[in-house]
């Protein structure tokens, strides 16, 4: 597949590549339930004291990851809150002592050998959550086999963490924790996704890993979303059907280095901060469970102000309450103003302040400029005008209003017969459609039924078949 659609989207109020530390606030609230996991299995009581890095939950359904408390404090849990508390935290974080990388782990059977060790670590010290299967988007299995590896050090969505803020300094951390990769593969390749494959940034890391012919260096466009691991994995040719591709970006490679080099647990992440009302948007290192309220107060947000965990295409509304903490997988948080006041018939007004994907606005005439952005942009939903913008960026090929058809007209099995399940869930088609129709959302919706409707229909078939046979066997028996 080349790469096709894509939309350079740009919007005012974006983070420049500075990093800064946040200071920790005086208690935790680690969500049990995140984007990507579900931390059931809780090994801590109330009360309990807990040191830095050690487990407070696992998630079961995904090879038992863990939720690491990321710093020693005292817990407090309700089993009826939907996160765990930690308090009385310790003021500066403790010199975690590095572990022997050769020492036996007794819970890891000898016959895994070095590789299983390393993968066990990965596990136990949060670094295999930055892990994805290209395709699915899921944690891939720690001790499983991959056909390729991609790492981007690329984001395109307005305002999440970028590769180069992460990287800053930590080239040598970056280079190593990809050597570190290829020592858990046998033969497989290793795409190292850049911009700019002739950049000083690249260069350097073409100096670092020379003689490793097993990274191979890939340029794309700098169009949002050619960084999505599904499209990359299209673009390059790898098969769904020949296994899974592990995929991580930048900051997933300097937790590999970080457990594998160090033995220490990765505790803290990158966030990038941005939206108009930021006055200075940058990148925060921040505690996961910090409460968003203490966030948006130390950065001098206001009342009216929106807060999404996630870029501006694919964010989800953020609650601002005192125990709603930061997501361990939050890789940016996006400030929009709320507008209050409807502006009447702005959809159709021809103004040079306003970006749009279609050529017939005044702004078109300007170049290229930053658009503020808003929670009301241009209006409210109408009805699908045919206009055709969502299949022209669409990067995965489909035809967004088509699917949006059929899913109005309740016709679910029509929507998978054109391929819903191809949305690598970008978000580009709601951002260009001028009616402000949702399309994402619902292709993320109809992909849950469909999936739901096919597991339902596969256990049916599975019941019947050893039904058959049951039936079979008794007939037989009775002969
Ligand atoms: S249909 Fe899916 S892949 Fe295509 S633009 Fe919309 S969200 Fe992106
Ligand atoms: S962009 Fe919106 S209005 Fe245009 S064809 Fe797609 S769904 Fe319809």
């Amino acid at each position: 597949m080349t790469l096709r659609g894509g939309y350079d989207v740009i919007l005012a109020g974006r983070p420049d590549k500075t990093l800064s530390p946040m200071p920790d606030p005086d208690t935790l609230y680690l969500p049990r339930k995140t984007r990507r996991f579900h931390f059931t299995d809780v090994r801590v009581k109330d009360g309990n004291a807990v040191g830095q890095g050690d487990a407070l939950a696992t998630d079961p359904a995904n090879f038992s990851v863990p939720l690491l408390a990321p710093r020693a404090g005292k817990v407090v849990y309700d089993p009826t809150a939907p996160y765990i508390t930690l308090a009385d935290l310790a003021k500066t974080p403790a010199q975690v002592q590095p572990a022997d990388a050769a020492a036996p782990l007794p819970h890891v059977a000898r016959a895994m050998g070095d590789g299983g060790r390393s993968r066990h670590r990965l596990l136990s010290l949060g670094a295999w959550e930055y892990f994805y299967d290209a395709y699915t988007a899921a944690l891939p299995d720690p001790f499983g086999v991959c056909q390729a590896v991609i790492v981007s050090t690329v984001a395109l969505e307005p305002f999440v963490a970028r590769g180069d803020a992460q990287l800053g300094g930590k080239l040598l951390n970056f280079t190593r924790g990809l050597e570190h990769l290829q020592s858990l593969l046998e033969y497989q390749p290793i795409y190292l996704v850049m911009p700019d494959i002739h950049s000083p940034l690249a260069t350097q890391v073409r100096e670092q890993i020379r003689g490793n012919a097993w990274v191979k260096l890939v340029e794309i466009p700098p169009r949002y979303p050619f960084d999505s691991f599904s499209v990359l994995a299209r673009h390059l040719g790898i098969r769904r059907s020949a296994g899974p591709v592990w995929c991580l970006r930048a900051e997933g490679v300097l937790a590999v280095d970080q457990a594998l080099t160090g033995g220490r647990p990765c505790l803290t992440r990158i966030v990038a901060v941005g939206g108009p009302p930021v006055s200075s948007p940058r990148h925060y290192e921040v505690l996961p469970g910090h409460p968003l309220t203490d966030l948006a107060a130390r950065l001098g947000l206001g009342s009216n102000v929106r807060l999404l965990d996630g870029g501006a295409l694919t964010g989800q509304k953020a609650e601002l309450s005192d125990k709603n903490g930061v997501d361990p997988a939050c890789r940016g948080l996006t400030a929009l103003t709320e507008q209050t006041d409807r502006e009447f018939l702005g959809f159709v007004r021809p103004g040079a302040d306003r970006r749009s994907y279609a050529a017939c606005f005044l702004s078109t005439l300007r170049g290229r400029f930053s658009e503020k952005l808003t929670t009301g942009m241009r209006g409210e939903p109408r009805p699908c005008i045919g206009c055709n913008f969502c299949e022209e960026v669409c990067p995965a090929g489909i035809l967004p209003y088509l699917i949006h058809k059929h899913l109005y007209a309740d016709q679910i099995d029509e929507a998978a017969g054109a391929r819903v399940d191809l949305c690598v869930e970008c978000g580009l088609c709601s951002f260009v459609c001028p009616c402000k129709i949702e399309l994402m959302q619902q292709f993320i919706d109809a992909k849950v039924v469909i999936a739901r409707e096919k597991a339902e229909a596969e256990a049916a078939a599975a019941k019947a078949a050893a039904e058959e046979a049951a039936r079979a066997a008794a007939v037989q028996e009775s002969r």
